[in-house]
């Protein structure tokens, strides 16, 4: 008998799985509004010309090896990296108070954090994420031990931000606990608390002595502006928190299957952000030993040239553009089209999603009468509609909400 024997089956991911219900459809019209991944107008993957460029300098870069990565990274990479995140001139970087950790992307960033706080941090065994959230969230925070509960976020009926309800739950949490919060477009709504909110905010994690631990998965690709994606991280720094930014290249770099990531750190002073460091790499040697190279090597080369930097930000503001545009042009149709109900919400959220309010059951017709592939809670992410698809979504969705 196997000592596998009772492994259960688990189920499969959401999104993988939608796409391959996609990819298996015949359907000439089909549509895939499931995976988070920007796709030009023709509906094709974008590697972004800037990267293309980084690409050929490492091509005909002669003395290139293949050694091994420092074990917290590049640091040329990670303090570029923690630069943009926390801007210029961060009294945080200036004082020396700021620890960077190159990570696997995003989900690796993330997971570093997590699994260094649930060693280190003594305050609480709660981490709050909000309600929805992105799924990896929970799967991540429970792996290494945190007793994951939610904070409102999301209100169906106002198709907004649950702000009271929010702040309620920031002000009943016990206090230390660990709160996750999306720095920039918000994943699946799209909705960002506005700067008087951030505001609100911060000053109930004051009160409670909670910990912020960012998540940035779309800086630049949200806006097209850098500065403006970052805006709530660089507050709460300059309110003098310790905070974690979990930072990911693969949106604002068309970087996905790279991996490149940060782990950007902020403490109260250099000693503790040297202590903090010293154990950071301890547990990346236990996890990846050394971060891998390629992707961030092309961040790297891109962050560090003035020239290829600006380009760079001309090629996140053709990505935003897209998806704003093709917003309204949802909007549009739909108001042409007279679908009942508003749906000024689509224009208002940012980002790569738009959480449309169609039901699971409205999805499964989009699914079985159209082939438009979407997740159950009825997002949608803009960058799969395009001036080819968009009329035929449109009229879609107006059928099923009829
Ligand atoms: N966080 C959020 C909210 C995301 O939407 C994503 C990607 O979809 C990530 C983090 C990180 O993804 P990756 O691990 O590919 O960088």
């Amino acid at each position: 008998i196997s000592v596998f024997n009772t492994v259960p089956q688990a189920p499969p991911d959401v999104i993988f799985s939608l796409t391959a219900g996609y990819k298996a459809d015949t359907d000439p019209n089909k549509v895939n509004v499931g995976v988070g991944a920007f796709r030009t107008d023709d509906l094709k993957p974008y590697v972004l010309p800037v990267v293309k460029k980084a690409d050929t300098i490492l091509f005909n870069n002669a003395d290139l090896d293949h050694e091994y990565l420092p074990i917290a990274g590049t640091p040329s990479y990670t303090k570029a990296a923690a630069r943009l995140i926390l801007g210029e001139n961060s009294p945080a970087i200036h004082e020396n108070r700021v620890a960077a950790v190159q990570t696997i992307s995003g989900t690796g960033s993330i997971h570093t954090g997590a699994t260094f706080l649930s060693q280190f941090y003594k305050k609480s065994k709660k981490c709050y994420i909000s309600k929805p959230t992105w799924a990896n969230h929970r799967n991540v925070f429970a792996l290494v031990g945190f007793e994951v509960e939610e904070y409102p976020y999301w209100n169906g009926e106002k198709r907004g931000l649950d702000y009271e309800a929010m702040l309620n739950t920031m002000r009943e949490a016990p206090e230390g606990s660990i709160f996750i919060l999306h720095a920039c477009a918000h994943n699946p709504t799209g909705v960002d608390p506005t700067r008087e909110q951030w505001q609100g905010i911060a000053e109930v994690m004051s009160e409670k002595h909670h910990f912020p631990f960012f998540d940035c998965a779309y800086q630049g690709f949200a806006s097209g502006d850098l500065d403006n994606d970052a805006w709530a991280v660089r507050y709460f720094v300059e309110q003098g928190f310790e905070l974690f930014v979990a930072q990911s290249f693969a949106k604002n770099f068309g970087l996905y299957g790279e991996r490149a990531g940060n782990l950007t750190i902020v403490t109260k002073s250099s000693e503790e952000t040297k202590r903090v460091f010293s154990q950071m790499e301890k547990l990346q040697r236990s996890e990846i030993s050394n971060p891998p190279a390629y992707g961030s090597r092309i961040v790297d080369i891109v962050l560090n040239d003035p020239a290829l930097y600006a380009e760079w930000k001309e090629n996140l503001k053709y990505m935003s553009n897209r998806i704003i545009e093709m917003r309204k042009a949802l909007f549009e149709r739909l108001t042409a089209l007279g679908t009942p109900g508003t749906w000024n919400h689509i224009t208002d959220q940012i980002g790569m999603f738009s959480f449309t309010g169609l039901t699971a059951s409205q999805v499964k017709v989009l699914k079985e009468k159209y082939h438009i592939y979407m997740t159950d809670n009825g997002r949608i992410s803009m960058a799969g509609l395009s001036t080819k698809n968009i009329d035929y979504f449109a009229k879609a969705v107006d059928d099923v909400v009829r």
